[in-house]
């Protein structure tokens, strides 16, 4: 048995466990020890069948029969269910929408059940709704007694891994358990020096493999996961220390201007800039006169303009000539994450430069534009492909927008000097790297984002970028009133939203989901669809009213007619996922409903918030749960209360759960470094080591596994 090895060479493996292992992304020995439990339940917490009581959660063991599936009489809901007993006494389990558990559980076998006990109302009778259920070997013989201490040792913790469907927690621990019993622990490279890992008192890489897999006391599983943390995001921060070493090797199109210059296409705003404005603009203009490439973040809430710092620093880029030359103009790429967005800036730079002699093209996969038109001046055309191409290769347009399309090889610029690229956290270092030129010219980069996040992630995942807050909003905006509104709550709301409809507003209705639960999916999410809430709005609720669908599975050029419609008017009720979450800009709608609040993110409701932001009208945002839950509701109150999404960011943090920051999804951190970045000393502990190495030395030949590692990591960044 070797760290590289395959698992299928070690272990037999069945159809599903091979799938699940996949689909988690375990392929080696070492991936598999580096797959961490979530948490430890603990034996001794434990209990009989006969002292369960309802509305607790419970842990029991047992044995199940009477497995079998039916269908909800009226409701057509798929069910399963069996019968747990335990020598004290039986208890029904049911699971609803989940089938295939009963048909992967054989019938007398051995369990463990952990979930929470229900009462029928009619009998009384308490049963465990949804639990989980996983087979074992042995019963523990009493409440307290260890389940997985071999012979001697005693373990009254033991791991449970993140859910996944085909492998089980106990599954995970003995076959980690008899790569242990191999005895290549000894040889397992450490990745963290020597010298750091006593510095900061973590244990090594031995040590701490096991003491996260097979904890004997909670202390030491605590100081595993905490080196497991430091490692992670020491190679995070090292990877982008290097790459930001690299980048500000590449030389730059230095771009020169008077103030003068630049206050003039400001002075022609309807709007005075906020100070927050004017500070992000002199230090990108600052940057732009270097000799080497930007690489700037500028990160300011939903509304605080950033489209017009971006315009104004893109004109200083088009108004400057290339280096020797003295005609001609420096390019600008603008880049969106959709065509929605990119369709909707190409028209807000039509207006910000509408008074100059500067052409704007917009290239998206469905098509292309150029304004000015030539029959009509004030507006834009559609052109081809070819033509656009070929018009930016010599530099004509000076100012191109549009989705991922541009940065396509077939897309060849002739000065590029400055990039910007609208709402995209995961433009990665890779990504990046396709910018710089043969000769080693890099454009200037500037990367914008609403997304608020905690200090500790941005330090983290945007270590290689030089931060500028946009901590500011313009002047004269109301605060959106924002209710939670509960299940008895809807009727009252309509009527409220009827009447900001008859005085001419509009508004958004967002849904967690496009369609109807897939009622044979593991644990479908029963929340509103997109579809099903406008069928019912528009039916049941706004007769009288124009009533719309917006999802990610419309097509681009659809999305894109139901956009214009309700930017329009044309449409007073749009009902819509979270596509519109980032940068839609629709003034006249004030109002936004969000339904099943409870499965998005504080920071993601703040965002999706900002849409109705946009404008002097009072807005409001009518928040629904589907629960009276009171922690969901405590949870969601923090809307009404924080200051900004910061604040909310900070939250989701902390009380991190389903639907909040899911690190690997949404960064490209896996959970443990979540829990690290709790830890503002040790994120910051980190980061000062990763930059005293590569200050030593560069490209860490000192440390080649730490050199090797990285590269791998290089290797993993996401494009959206
Ligand atoms: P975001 O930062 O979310 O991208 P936008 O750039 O779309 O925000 O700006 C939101 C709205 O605020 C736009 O309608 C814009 O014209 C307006 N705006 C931008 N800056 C100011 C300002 N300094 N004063 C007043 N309104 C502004
Ligand atoms: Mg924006």
């Amino acid at each position: 048995m070797t760290f590289p090895s395959a698992l299928e060479e070690h272990f037999r493996l069945w159809p599903p466990q091979k799938a699940a292992l996949k689909k988690l992304g375990i392929k080696t020995i070492a991936d598999l020890l580096y797959h961490f439990p979530s948490r430890y339940g603990d034996t001794s917490e434990m209990k009989n069948v006969a002292n369960l009581a309802q509305g607790e959660t419970a842990v029991v063991f047992g044995k199940i029969s009477g497995l079998k599936m039916s269908k909800g009489f009226r409701t057509k809901i798929s069910m399963a269910e069996g019968l747990i007993e335990d020598g004290t006494g039986k208890i029904k389990a049911v699971w609803f929408n989940q089938p295939y558990l009963a048909k992967m559980t054989a019938e007398g076998a051995l369990v463990r059940i952990e979930g929470k006990i229900s009462e029928r109302k009619k009998t009384g009778e308490l049963y465990f709704s949804n639990p989980k259920i996983e087979t074992v070997d042995k019963l523990p013989t009493g409440v307290g007694d260890s389940l997985f201490g071999a012979a001697g040792e005693k373990h009254s913790l033991y791991p449970v891994y993140p859910e996944s469907r085909g492998v089980t927690s106990n599954w995970i621990y003995h076959a980690v358990g008899k790569i242990f019993k191999s005895g290549i622990l000894e040889n397992f490279p450490d990745l963290i020096p020597k010298d750091i890992l006593s510095k900061y008192n973590l244990p090594g890489v031995k040590t701490a493999l096991v003491w996260i897999h097979a904890p004997q006391k909670t202390s030491d599983a605590l100081a595993a996961r905490k080196r497991f943390a430091f490692e992670e995001v020491f190679l995070i921060q090292l990877q982008k220390q290097r790459a930001k070493k690299e980048w500000q090797k590449n030389s730059s199109c230095s771009i020169n201007h008077a103030e003068e210059h630049i206050k003039k296409f400001t002075s022609r705003f309807s709007f005075p800039l906020t100070s927050a404005q004017e500070r992000a603009i002199a230090a990108i203009l600052a940057d732009f006169k270097k000799n080497f490439a930007m690489s700037r973040l500028l990160e300011g809430d939903v509304g605080s303009g950033k489209t017009a710092v971006a315009a104004t620093t893109a004109y200083a880029a088009v108004t400057t000539t290339p280096r020797n030359q003295n005609f001609g103009n420096l390019q600008v790429a603008y880049m969106c994450p959709t065509e929605i967005l990119a369709a909707q800036h190409f028209e807000s730079f039509i207006k910000y430069f509408s008074h100059l002699p500067v052409q704007i093209a917009l290239i998206t996969g469905s098509g292309c534009r150029k304004f000015p038109s030539k029959v009509n001046p004030d507006g834009w055309t559609d052109i081809s492909r070819n033509q656009l191409l070929k018009w930016v290769a010599n530099g004509e347009i000076p100012i191109l927008i549009g989705t991922h399309a541009l940065i396509q090889k077939s897309v060849k610029f002739k000065n590029l000097a400055y990039v910007i690229i609208d709402e995209q956290h995961r433009f990665g270092t890779a990504q990046r790297q396709k910018l710089v030129r043969k000769d080693h010219i890099a454009p200037h980069l500037l990367s914008m984002t609403a997304t608020p996040i905690p200090r500790t992630l941005a330090l983290t995942i945007y270590g290689d970028l030089d931060l500028t807050l946009l901590d500011e909003m313009p002047p004269g905006r109301k605060p959106i009133i924002t209710e939670i509104v509960l299940p008895n709550g809807r009727e009252a709301v309509y009527e409220k939203i009827r009447m900001e409809l008859k005085a001419g507003r509009q508004t958004f209705v967002i849904c967690p989901r496009i369609d109807e639960p897939d009622p044979t999916k593991a644990l479908a999410v029963q929340a509103k669809s997109a579809k099903a809430e406008t069928k019912r709005l528009k039916e049941k609720i706004f007769p009288e009213l124009t009533v719309a669908v917006m999802h990610s599975k419309l097509k681009d050029g659809e999305k894109e007619k139901v956009m214009d419609r309700f930017r329009n008017g044309k449409i007073d009720i749009l009902v819509s996922t979270s596509v519109v979450e980032v940068g839609v800009n629709v003034p006249n709608a004030t109002v936004i409903v969000i339904e099943g609040a409870e499965r998005f993110g504080l920071a993601q409701l703040h965002q999706l918030r900002g849409r109705v932001l946009r404008s002097t009208h009072q807005a409001y945002c009518y928040v629904f749960a589907e629960t009276n839950s009171k922690a969901v509701v405590a949870r969601l109150d923090a809307l009404r209360r924080a200051k900004d999404g910061f604040e909310l960011a900070e939250y989701d943090l902390k009380f991190r759960g389903a639907g909040e920051l899911s690190g690997r999804q949404q960064w490209g951190v896996s959970d443990i470094a979540m829990e690290a970045l709790q830890n503002l000393k040790m994120v910051e502990a980190a980061r000062a080591e990763a930059g005293r190495l590569i200050a030593e030395d560069e490209t860490l030949s000192r440390y080649p596994l730490l050199a090797e590692s990285i590269k791998t990591r290089d290797g993993e960044v996401h494009f959206e």
